[in-house]
């Protein structure tokens, strides 16, 4: 009975220990659950932060604006480049659109979308930022897993460069047709004169024909020179660069121009050393020292002087100088005349055969060889049209 009794006590007590242990590793389990669910959340709360700063990250890279809101209408998010167009601080979460962007095209936009689903090439004008953009918003609503609005996206593609280059076209072919038009109508009229009996007479034939002639030679060197420059604007013209003495490649302008610079008494002059290089397409150097000096005859002092002189700057560079002593280019027409077809006085321009295009030429064949041109002038004291090249060897 005693030894029953002992061994009940041992198994009891064994017992005792089984369970003792067994809540004991249940404790574990548990502590160990609880620890494992902390960290999983935890990883899982991380995870999402690290994705959610990568999407911002790449939201904020990107080119267009956008701009998402909730279904009340207030920003969820929008990124560096929307709020660099409305001029707003990003990310603005929280307000309304229109307390953001404050135009009210973007707030009818985000209303149109509660009963839209998506509006597609929306042109607006802002001015928030100064000067007037143009934007062209592409927007489409949320819908949550019920079909319940969800906000919206809103994406804005700035077209402000675009509509400035369709302005620039318009100008330039309205200017390239009235251009052609005028020699075009003189050469009609004159040619209409001699038909309807003006050819009879052999002075008025002389005089008609000479009209007729120089009208056909200005259209050529209209033609030419569009073509030169819309050859150098697809950026293909061919340049055969090669090291020139420029002192002849000046001189070579000089001769061909001579009898133009002689009919109005100016004096050229070439004080180029002789030493000087330049690393260049001789032909159309030609062109642009001809272009420049054309110009000192046209508009510089009738009786007057025209010299091209060059130095090489302590940098390498290559500095070339076309001087004159004429009347000068006022101040504000100087950040302009490298304009196609912009002149400081048309009605000259003309009665000298100018097409206008002359500068936008030499302009654009410098910075084809790396150069730059600019023009320094006090008017009344002359000007200075200065080309800088790029060294003709290269520095060590
Ligand atoms: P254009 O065919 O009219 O000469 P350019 O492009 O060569 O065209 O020159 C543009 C304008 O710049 C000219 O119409 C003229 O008003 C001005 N200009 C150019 N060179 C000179 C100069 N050396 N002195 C004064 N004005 C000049």
């Amino acid at each position: 009975m005693e030894a029953a009794l002992i061994l009940l006590a041992a198994a009891a007590a064994a017992l005792a220990l089984a369970w003792a242990r067994e809540r004991r590793l249940r404790r574990e389990d548990a502590d160990r659950g609880r620890r494992d669910l902390a960290e999983q959340r935890f990883r899982r709360e991380a995870e999402l932060k690290e994705q959610s700063q990568r999407t911002a990250a790449l939201f904020d890279r990107m080119v267009e604006g956008l701009i998402v809101v909730d279904a009340a209408g207030r920003i969820r998010m929008a990124n560096r480049a929307a709020a660099g167009l409305f001029g707003f601080d990003a990310p603005a979460s929280g307000k309304t659109v229109l307390e953001a962007t404050r135009n009210h095209e973007v707030s009818a936009v985000v209303a149109r979308l509660g009963r839209e689903l998506e509006v597609l090439g929306h042109e607006l004008r802002i001015e928030s930022t100064g000067a007037p953009r143009f934007l062209q918003v592409n927007a489409l609503a949320l819908r949550d897993s019920g079909g319940a609005s969800d906000g919206a996206i809103l994406v804005f593609h700035d077209l402000t460069r675009l509509r400035q280059l369709e302005g620039v076209r318009q100008e330039f072919v309205a200017n390239v047709s009235h251009e052609l038009r005028t020699p075009l109508s003189l050469i009609k009229s004159a040619s209409e004169t001699l038909l309807d009996g003006g050819k009879e007479d052999p002075a008025a034939l002389a005089r008609f024909l000479a009209i007729i002639d120089k009208h056909a030679h200005r259209l050529a060197l209209l033609i030419d020179d569009l073509l030169l420059l819309s050859t150098l604007d697809s950026g293909g013209l061919r340049l055969d660069k090669q090291p020139l003495a420029f002192r002849a490649t000046v001189q070579d302008s000089i001769d061909d121009l001579q009898p133009r610079a002689r009919a109005r008494g100016v004096t050229l002059e070439n004080s180029v050393p002789a030493a000087l290089v330049v690393l260049a397409d001789n032909e159309r150097m030609r062109q642009v020292i001809s272009n420049l000096l054309d110009n000192a005859i046209k508009y510089g002092r009738a009786g007057g002087k025209a010299a091209v002189g060059g130095r090489m700057l302590p940098n390498g560079r290559i500095e070339i100088a076309v001087e004159d002593d004429g009347p000068g280019i006022p101040k504000e027409a100087q950040e302009r005349i490298f304009e196609r077809f912009y002149r400081v006085d048309k009605a000259r321009s003309r009665e000298q055969g100018g097409t206008g295009l002359g500068l936008a030429i030499v302009k654009h064949v410098i910075q084809a060889h790396g150069g730059e041109v600019r023009v320094d002038s006090e008017p009344g004291s002359g000007s200075v049209f200065i080309l800088t090249f790029p060294p003709a060897a290269p520095t060590q």
